[in-house]
């Protein structure tokens, strides 16, 4: 029988990489539900070629186009268009769901997938965001609800991989390996008139804007030690990072006894999606192979964490208290966009990270899940009034 999966965030990097996946399988996957933030077009292409029942765009205006379009189209297709965050966890619960990819992109991610786990569904996930800033929400409640979350970040696909039949009890530390982005090798100095051009040149990965910047700062890194924590149940000190620069390792586990495992491959997220949509189960995949002989050699390296400050400003907000990593979070999410948009230079990013974290806020708590929206948002207004 067929998997019904439900996509949120298809218009991405991520979602279009399923379909191709659902596409290339279409004997093991029947497509339920769609949805993205805005883009109309690709929206009614995916639509059109996979006739879901229901497709989500968040973004009010754009469903209303959407709807109109697919009207015009009543005779191949007969999806049901729904908008707002009502839709998004609409389609997060259908009763024939049986699988939610989370692959949008920021903390917008948190409301669905919450839905999603309090309805049983085993979720692929992509949206670290939303692990980082609620996962001691979301964690219980997966095991309250006998929900598995598969990771599809390659790091953490790699290190799920590595622990298949491991016993838990015996990480020493997890390796975390980044590729050190673009601007690998550079010092602060070098960084003051770094153009989004340069940003978005990543050296091994093809990724989203968001995450691709993300990369570069090295805070896309600080949000993977945070996610590592939560979905491996580590403590966050035990989550090491190794800068890879060729990125074929895309993470290892060391264990007790001083064996180290990693898993290799090329920089491709195929593997690691097709790993999550089948919950941990290998099939086969056409694409390219990792030539051994091909590679000279691997380099493993330290981070710069003077020059790049993003994991350690992860790291830092993750130990004052999980409030703090929204507010590193929210404040990345909003430079991030800002940098894009030319409104702030590279390094301001860190300003913005570190003018955020400065502000007060109950550290103690452990907070709910409108108290992190709530800071999300007195973030975003704090930081929109002073850049
Ligand atoms: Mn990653």
């Amino acid at each position: 029988m067929k998997r019904n999966l439900v996509i949120l965030g298809s218009t991405g990097s991520i979602g279009t990489q399923t379909l191709e996946i659902v596409k290339d399988k279409n004997e093991d996957f029947a497509v339920l539900a769609l949805a993205a933030y805005s883009n109309v077009n690709l929206m009614l292409s995916q639509i059109i070629e996979f006739n879901p029942d229901y497709a989500v765009l968040y973004d009010k205006d754009a469903a209303f186009e959407l709807e109109k379009l697919v009207k015009e189209h009543s005779a191949e297709v007969n999806t049901s268009v729904l908008s707002g965050m009502d839709g998004l966890e609409f389609i997060s619960t259908l009763k024939e769901c049986d699988m939610v990819v989370a692959a949008m992109v920021g903390m917008i991610g948190i409301r669905p997938t919450i839905a999603a786990v309090k309805a049983g569904k085993n979720i692929a996930l992509a949206n670290k965001e939303t692990l980082v800033t609620a996962g001691h929400i979301i964690v219980p409640l997966c095991k309250e609800n006998n929900v598995t979350l598969y990771p599809v970040d390659s790091e953490h696909s790699a290190i799920y991989q590595c622990l298949k039949a491991q016993d838990p009890c015996m990480i020493d530390k997890i390796l975390l390996t980044a590729s050190g982005g673009p601007f690998l090798g550079r010092k602060y100095d070098d960084l003051k008139d770094v153009s989004l051009e340069d940003a978005l040149k990543h050296p091994n990965w093809s990724m989203g804007k968001k995450i691709t910047i993300d990369s570069a700062s090295l805070v896309n890194k600080g949000l993977e030690v945070i996610e590592a924590r939560w979905l491996f149940d580590v403590k966050i000190e035990d989550v090491e990072v190794v800068v890879h620069p060729e990125s074929i390792i895309h993470s290892m586990v060391q264990f007790k006894d001083n064996a180290i495992l990693a898993q290799l491959g090329l920089p491709d997220m195929k593997l690691p999606i097709q790993y999550a949509l089948y919950e941990g189960n290998r099939r086969t995949m056409p694409e390219r192979k990792v030539d051994l002989f091909s590679l000279s050699k691997l380099d493993f390296l330290k981070p710069d964490h003077e020059t790049f400050k993003g994991i350690r400003l992860a790291v830092d907000s993750y130990r004052r208290g999980y409030i703090y990593t929204t507010v590193f979070n929210a404040s990345n999410e909003m430079a991030n966009r800002f940098f894009q948009e030319g409104r702030i230079k590279f390094l301001q990013i860190y300003d913005i990270i570190e003018d955020a974290l400065s502000l007060d806020f109950d550290h103690c708590r452990i907070p709910s899940l409108d108290e992190i929206l709530n800071t999300e948002q007195e973030v975003y207004k704090y930081i929109s009034s002073k850049y």
